[in-house]
């Protein structure tokens, strides 16, 4: 039987070895994924997941937690569709209750482009098999009957994309569940220990170099989120990517009223319920690049004043809790996975605002590729010269507001 959180285990600590055949640098969703598909799918377990504060504590720990498969194009759609039909028995895979929970969810419309851009969602998705149909607005209000459909008299609801697999799961539980697995299997996680350097020789990437001294590995792969400039710097590579701060908050913990998982593209936010009562909240990226992870009260004021008017109920309620992760955000809004043009240096990047719901899909991709050397073709269309070669997959439903 799945034992609740499993917490009472802790993370096994080792001592840092001096070569791995394998080291991550990050210990976020990606990089333990990684770890853990490399020792249970292709027997590579001399490896090293590196983080330099504690695991989940970039974006892993700090979205929202929604997984979905309602993308637009052939590619994205295929790769997000792979992610969640893993995501769908990872706590059995894993032995881990993750608290997953289908919602459903809804992307609004208040406004005829909307309603257009809606329809075409729901059209587009069916055609590539994807599960979304297009509601008008007495079957929201059916789906949804919290919702006011006069959206605050300032915004009437007039229909909506409906994602039936749309669906959250307990974010820093995903984080535990791979690294005790990888762990179990043999894999390294090493906490606090920050790569601050990269050895290159020939153009070929040797090793790490740490606060606690020099790695040797037989391939890196960075994995950190918001910070991959940095790591890319270090290896001498300029990536077409820019780190913007998102931010969220949840309120104080509420009877169970809201079932399913609601985003407003006219309104650029997005609500759900957790499995602990709390209303949770997000939006848009800030619009400005930033490594801060400060957030602002402008943020929580406009962004509350749009969930009300969704959400009547919400003015009753405190907030509880408001954080900031960062993005790092591609030009077409697709993930950044695979080679560069140094020789055993990988990257798992560019997940912005939607890299929770990629973490088994890219992690198992991940580890085929530093195992075997092979592009798996669910992530070929995601590489770094898709930009030199003009092909870049310009996904707009990328982002849980649009
Ligand atoms: C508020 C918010 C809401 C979001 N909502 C969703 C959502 O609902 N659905 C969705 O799919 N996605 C969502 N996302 C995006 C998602 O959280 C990220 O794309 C994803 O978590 C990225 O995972 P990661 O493993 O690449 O990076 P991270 O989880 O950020 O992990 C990177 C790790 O690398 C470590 N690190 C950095 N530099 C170094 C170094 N030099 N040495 C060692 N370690 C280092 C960091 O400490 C960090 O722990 C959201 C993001 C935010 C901020």
């Amino acid at each position: 039987m799945l034992k609740l959180f499993r917490r009472e285990q802790y993370l096994r600590v080792d001592t840092l070895g001096d070569r791995y055949d394998v080291v991550i640098i990050g210990g976020g969703g990606h990089g333990l994924a990684t770890a853990y598909y490399l020792a249970a799918k292709f027997g590579v377990t001399k490896v090293a997941v590196l983080e330099r504060a504690y695991i989940g504590s970039g974006g892993t720990g700090r979205n929202t937690t929604v997984l979905r498969a309602n993308y637009k194009t052939p590619e994205t759609i295929a790769f997000y569709r792979a992610s969640y039909q893993l995501y769908a028995t990872l706590g059995q895979d894993l032995d881990y209750n993750m608290l997953r929970s289908q919602r459903g969810l809804l992307w609004l419309a208040h406004s005829e482009p909307q309603l257009r851009n809606q329809r075409e969602r729901a059209l587009q998705n069916q055609q590539f098999g994807v599960n979304t149909v297009f509601l008008d607005a007495a079957q929201v209000k059916a789906t949804c009957p919290e919702l006011d459909m006069t959206g605050g008299g300032k915004r009437p609801i007039l229909g909506a994309a409906y994602h039936p697999p749309g669906a959250i799961i307990r974010h820093d539980a995903v984080a535990w569940a791979y690294a005790m697995a990888a762990q179990r299997l043999g894999v390294e996680i090493h906490q606090g220990i920050e790569v601050t350097g990269l050895d290159i020789e020939g153009g070929r990437c040797r090793g790490v170099r740490t606060n606690q001294g020099p790695i040797a590995a037989g391939k890196v792969l960075s994995a950190v989120g918001g910070y991959v400039t940095d790591i890319a710097n270090m290896a001498g590579i300029r990536l077409p990517i820019v780190t913007h701060p998102l931010q969220a908050y949840v309120t104080e913990a509420y009877k169970p009223v809201l079932d399913r998982i609601v985003a407003s593209a006219d309104l650029h936010i997005y609500v759900s319920q957790s499995a602990r009562g709390e209303v949770l909240i997000g939006a848009e990226i800030d619009p400005f690049t930033s490594y801060s992870t400060r957030s602002t009260f402008p943020f929580l004021a406009s962004c509350s004043a749009r969930a009300i008017d969704l959400f009547p109920f919400l003015a009753k309620l405190r907030i509880l809790r408001q954080w900031t992760g960062l993005c790092d955000m591609t030009p077409d809004y697709s993930p950044l996975m695979g080679l560069c043009e140094v020789e055993n240096f990988l990257i798992s990047s560019g997940w912005g605002t939607w890299g929770f719901k990629a973490i088994p899909a890219s992690g198992l991709a991940m580890a085929e590729l530093l195992a075997t050397g092979q592009v798996p073709s669910l992530i070929a269309p995601f590489a770094l010269d898709r930009f030199r070669r003009d092909r870049a997959v310009p996904e707009r439903a990328s982002a849980g507001t649009h």
